[in-house]
């Protein structure tokens, strides 16, 4: 009932899943609040506030990051540069001594760098003006004296806009509790916090009414909200989400274990990861290897790209992790829905088929041949595979080939320490499905996610098209069996990495197509060795007579 005594109807709501999960419990709203401040109307006061509400910001931002760890201190360190860089409130600064108010020059210059990302062509971009508004907001409460610790009671579901990554880390997760909001971004720094530390999430929910101020049920996976829910709603909502515990609770008890089917097939499982700190509190031994590192978030943003060293330290430390596991370190895919500050083609009409990975490999050699000449050094310190994104024709591969082999002579003619890498390459794009035996690769890595989305020509970005863009569907599945067979006849590795191997519900389909291999994000490798452990090729045998 809601405090006028009638009864509420129950309302659902349907978003986008940003990270899986149940939860149920109060919402606690969060508006932007607006406190007038008074000018002392003399500029040189006015910017003596902007420099001690930055330095007290800087102060603020450091001390959460002094308890941060892997992702969350990474994305607190980027703020904490991006504050620290007198660029940002240079133009503040100017508004400050032409007359305008501290606050009002620190809003207006911050809201100017915001809608630069805003208006950024793809969401990877859109999804870092987060981290902007926060340092804005955090600059404007120590500003108006409204710097107070951010507290919601244990449990609480957050109804917000937008949600600012220094927001979630200052709330104590550790009794549940989700995250729903009516913007946000699947691929934003918080949605990446949010599945580390295994919080529901569900955004662009759109308007989500005043009156879901009583019991809410999230269920993240499904990006589903149900407000104010009858009894049997919530009867069958507590028995999924008792069954998923459950079901969790077996995965965790499998993770350290090898998957085998339930008729005695070993399948590989392989982790996915985005660089070292994803290996932080890791044990080597929930995995058969690293399937797929994604050397280009190393490359963050842009535009200082890492250089030969930090790139070296950073395989090195992977290969190190692995020991006798193999590691396979892709090279970098920017373009797409990765652009990188300064390497990648501004304007494209159509960057998922634009210049994007190796096709930008080829043209940036500059930048391939450090990236080539640190892997070649790292390769020493493990059992390293290399592995080449975006593939199309036999040309790119036997290309990159002749570079590594180049720089290793180079390096070696120098005296330097260096090994030639296993050399693979991602099947995604269809054309190299369709023809992989025309191609010199050691191993071959299906990259589903793209291979899904140029089959059905559905954006993998586009919610729209969302239910078009499926593994299911039979030319897919064809693609899967034509390069597992290839592996099966020439003795070549297939593994997959995109996103449909850490799905339990598709991997009966892609064991039936041959794959035996799979490379998923780590927190999925409970649940996959668990839907292995039910799969029988037998029992398919016997149903397909
Ligand atoms: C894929 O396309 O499935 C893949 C693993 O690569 P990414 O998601 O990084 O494009
Ligand atoms: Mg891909």
């Amino acid at each position: 009932m809601n405090p006028m005594g009638m009864i509420m109807a129950e309302l659902r709501l349907a978003g986008r899943p940003a990270s899986p999960g149940f939860a149920s419990g109060p919402v606690v709203r969060l508006v932007e609040k607006k406190v007038h401040r008074v000018s002392s109307n003399d500029p040189a006061r006015e910017a003596d506030d902007l420099k001690k509400a930055i330095s007290d910001a800087l102060l603020s931002i450091s001390a959460l990051a002094d308890h941060a760890e892997g992702e969350a201190a990474e994305i607190l360190g980027f703020q904490l540069v991006m504050l620290e860089d007198d660029a940002l409130s240079e133009a503040a600064f100017q508004a400050i001594a032409s007359g305008l108010p501290a606050d009002q020059a620190w809003r207006e210059a911050l809201d100017v760098e915001i809608e630069i990302y805003c208006n950024g062509d793809d969401e990877y971009f859109r999804a870092r003006t987060a981290d902007l508004e926060d340092i804005r907001d955090t600059v404007l409460d120590h500003l108006n004296g409204s710097h107070a610790q951010f507290s919601v009671p244990p449990s609480a579901i957050i109804v917000a806009r937008d949600l600012a990554p220094s927001r979630f880390l200052s709330v104590d997760w550790s009794r549940g509790g989700a995250i729903l909001l009516s913007e946000g971004s699947p691929t934003s720094h918080v949605a990446m916090l949010a599945r580390a530390r295994r919080v529901p999430m569900i955004v662009g929910l759109g308007e989500i009414p005043d009156s879901a101020s009583s019991l809410i049920l999230v269920d993240g996976a499904l990006g589903q909200v149900i407000v104010s829910p009858q009894d049997e709603t919530r009867a069958e909502f507590l028995k999924r989400q008792s069954a998923d515990e459950e079901i969790a609770f077996k995965a965790t008890a499998l993770e350290a274990e090898d998957a085998v089917t339930k008729d005695g097939t070993r399948i590989s499982v392989l982790i996915n990861i985005a660089g070292v700190e994803d290996l932080d509190r890791l044990d080597p031994k929930i995995c058969d290897g690293i399937g797929l590192v994604r050397t280009e978030f190393l490359f963050g943003e842009g535009p200082v790209l890492p250089d030969e060293d930090t790139q070296y330290q950073a395989y090195r430390q992977m290969l190190e992790w692995a020991g006798a596991r193999p590691v396979t370190i892709r090279t970098l895919d920017a373009g797409g829905d990765k652009p990188i500050k300064g390497l990648t083609v501004d304007g494209e009409s159509n960057p998922f088929l634009g210049i994007r990975g190796v096709r930008l490999s080829l043209q940036r050699l500059d930048v391939f041949r450090v990236q080539i000449r640190a892997l070649l050094r790292a390769a020493p310190h493990g059992k390293l595979k290399v592995m080449v994104p975006m593939i199309t024709v036999p040309f790119e591969l036997d290309h990159v080939r002749a570079l590594f082999q180049g720089e290793y002579e180079a390096l070696k003619a120098r005296g330097v320490n260096a090994d030639m890498p296993v050399l693979g390459m991602m099947v995604e794009v269809p054309a190299a499905a369709l023809a992989v035996s025309h191609f010199k690769s050691d191993f071959f890595s299906i990259g589903s996610n793209d291979l899904v989305q140029y089959t059905t020509a559905a954006g993998r970005d586009i919610g729209a098209v969302a239910s078009l863009a499926d593994v299911r569907h039979p030319a897919v599945l064809k693609l899967i069996e034509l390069v597992a067979a290839h592996g099966e006849h020439s003795g070549c590795d297939v593994s997959l990495c995109g996103d449909a191997g850490g799905d339990p519900d598709l991997i009966p389909l892609l064991l039936e197509a041959g794959l035996r291999s799979l490379s998923v994000a780590p927190s999925l490798v409970g649940r996959v060795k668990l839907a292995i452990t039910h799969f029988s090729f037998e029992e398919v045998r016997t149903r397909h007579g």
